[in-house]
């Protein structure tokens, strides 16, 4: 029976590499397709607001050329929309950057709890002018875990700003942190990290979508409330490197729930049990 068998192997591997060639091609033309879309996405996203700054400049050295009062109105407009540029570029830097550093898993054991914390004391004064209030929910001691202190504030700002953001109907946002200790099946506890507004809430075909770069349920909305389209894109990237998790979840008219896991490193977490 051994030369039949062996005659059929390389048959079977021939084949299965052809399978895999092609599978690699098709991904690469979709990883291309998607860098060209990001490319023209990005470049639009820049070139409008730039249109906009030249207009007025033309405006200014022209029509307007003596008109004091349009000429603050318009140095109004282009600061805002070159703030929109200076925006967009950080984040496009910061998504850069987190990319660059995908491969390297985090080592410093940092407190959630006190990240957590911080933000939510810098977002207050931010969402009391829009009438609301943020209400935080830590457990009493700190929530270690293994990450880079910088990115998780990121992630902790951009879940809270937009919850802030599209949900100031609502007037209110829970943040709530808590430890999950493991469970049958699952080996490692994990921590997690909610933020709930009670504002419009997401229809559930957009759900899936919203981790993409320039993925916006309302462009126009978006950008009235200043934002570039990329905060749920970061917030995706930082958490694939953490061996962390987002969860979206949403009833419409009801509000939204962003739920972030990430593994416990302390005691009773993975470190300990090693
Ligand atoms: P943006 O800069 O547009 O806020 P994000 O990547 O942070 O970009 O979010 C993508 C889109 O997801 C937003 O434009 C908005 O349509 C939707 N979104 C995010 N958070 C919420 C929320 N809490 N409630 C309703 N919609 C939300």
């Amino acid at each position: 029976h051994i030369g039949p068998l062996r005659a059929a192997v390389p048959d079977v591997a021939v084949q299965a590499g052809v399978v895999l060639f092609f599978r690699d091609l098709t991904s690469a033309r979709r990883l291309e397709a998607m860098r060209a879309d990001f490319v023209a996405n990005a470049s639009h996203e820049l070139r409008t607001p730039l249109a906009s700054v030249l207009g007025f400049i033309e405006t200014l050295q022209g029509p307007a050329r003596d008109d004091a009062r349009a000429r603050e109105r318009f140095l109004d407009i282009m600061k805002g929309q070159a703030q929109r540029m200076k925006r967009l570029i950080d984040d496009l830097l910061s998504l850069s950057r987190i990319e660059m550093r995908a491969h390297l898993t985090p080592t410093q054991t940092v407190d959630l709890a006190a990240i957590v914390s911080q933000m939510v004391e810098t977002l207050s004064p931010l969402a009391r002018e829009r009438g609301v209030v943020i209400e935080a929910k830590l457990p009493s001691g700190p929530v270690p875990v293994l990450g880079d202190r910088d990115e998780l504030l990121r992630v902790t700002e951009n879940l809270i700003e937009n919850a802030v953001k599209y949900g100031e109907s609502g007037g209110k946002v829970d943040v709530e942190l808590v430890r999950i200790g493991a469970s049958h099946g699952e080996q490692m506890s994990h921590v997690a990290l909610s933020v709930q507004d009670y504002g419009p809430g997401i229809a559930p075909e957009h759900l899936p979508r919203l981790t993409e770069r320039f993925y916006r349920v309302d462009v126009v909305q978006s950008r009235d409330k200043g934002g570039t389209g990329l905060g749920l894109a970061i917030v995706k990237h930082i958490l694939t490197r953490h061996r962390g998790h987002l969860d979206i979840a949403s009833e419409p008219g009801q509000g939204a729930r962003f739920t972030v896991t990430l593994p416990d490193a302390g005691p009773g977490g993975p470190s300990s049990s090693a």
